[in-house]
């Protein structure tokens, strides 16, 4: 198994990407604490894991506040004696752009994807120094990379944000151990983008956007998320894997 023995926090696990994360990590061996504002539906992932032989435990976690990760650091402590990884996976999207995009929205935007990544590593540096190294990956996007249409400008901001922040920290603790790396998806199909995937011009664009055609599946994240959190990546820290069917290829 391809993380035996590692503990892991995992941001927003309660639904989409963090929650196949959750899933992906228990079925290869690790202790999973996975966190959201979504407490019915974490509960039900935290059910389903544990029903097919999984460790992992759900826990509130509310990204924009210092006290909520600190909560669920200690969890992972008290529970599983370490902490190894970190997805930083939480994130809120707005469609509104132009002049529709408001300031409560950026302020938000920055707030959850932004502070939030910097919140969850501040949290967790003094646990994986003590365990002599660790993994964090930060889930950024394509909007982290390049500008689009339809979508708040707020957001490709803070995406961007998370993207320098990784290569800031994989600097500042590559001599502790702690590797830091940024996963940027494409369009993928998860309950986040399922509005702006029923409405036809939107879906139409991200299709006709997307080299191969189609949006991409909260799987293939989790296969490049896993890599990352793996020790097969050792010698990764400070970069961007893009996972995106091809669409920053263009
Ligand atoms: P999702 O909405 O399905 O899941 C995100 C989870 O984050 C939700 O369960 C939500 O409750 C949680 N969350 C929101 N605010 C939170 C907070 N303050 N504290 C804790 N949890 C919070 O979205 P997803 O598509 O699975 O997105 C996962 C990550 O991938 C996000 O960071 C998103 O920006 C990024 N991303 C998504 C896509 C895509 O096409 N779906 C593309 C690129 C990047």
């Amino acid at each position: 198994m391809r993380l035996e023995g590692k503990v892991a926090i995992i941001s927003g696990g309660a639904r989409g990407m963090g929650a196949t994360e959750a899933r992906m990590f228990a079925k290869e061996g690790a202790k999973v604490v996975f966190g959201d504002v979504r407490d019915d539906l974490g509960k039900q992932v935290e059910a389903e894991i544990s029903e097919s032989s999984g460790e992992a435990i759900y826990v509130s976690l509310d990204v924009t506040d210092e006290l909520s990760w600190q909560n669920a650091v200690d969890m992972a402590v008290s529970r599983f004696g370490k902490l190894d990884i970190l997805v930083n996976n939480a994130g809120i999207v707005y469609n509104q752009s132009g002049d529709d995009a408001t300031v409560e929205e950026w302020d938000r935007l920055m707030d959850v994807n932004a502070k939030g990544v910097f919140l969850g590593i501040k949290a967790v540096i003094p646990e994986m120094r003590k365990a002599g190294g660790g993994s964090i990956i930060n889930i950024s996007s394509i909007s982290g990379m390049i500008g689009q249409h339809r979508i708040h400008p707020g957001y490709n901001a803070s995406k961007g944000a998370v993207r320098l922040l990784t290569k800031a920290t994989a600097i500042q603790y590559a001599n502790d151990g702690i590797r830091v790396n940024s996963v940027h998806p494409g369009p993928i199909a998860t309950p986040m983008n399922e509005a702006s995937r029923a409405d036809p011009e939107h879906y139409q664009n991200s299709i006709d956007s997307t080299p191969m055609g189609r949006y991409g599946q909260p799987e293939d994240i989790a296969y490049g998320v896993l890599f990352l959190a793996s020790d097969e990546s050792s010698y990764m820290t400070g970069s961007e894997l893009v996972i995106d069917g091809g669409y920053t290829a263009q």
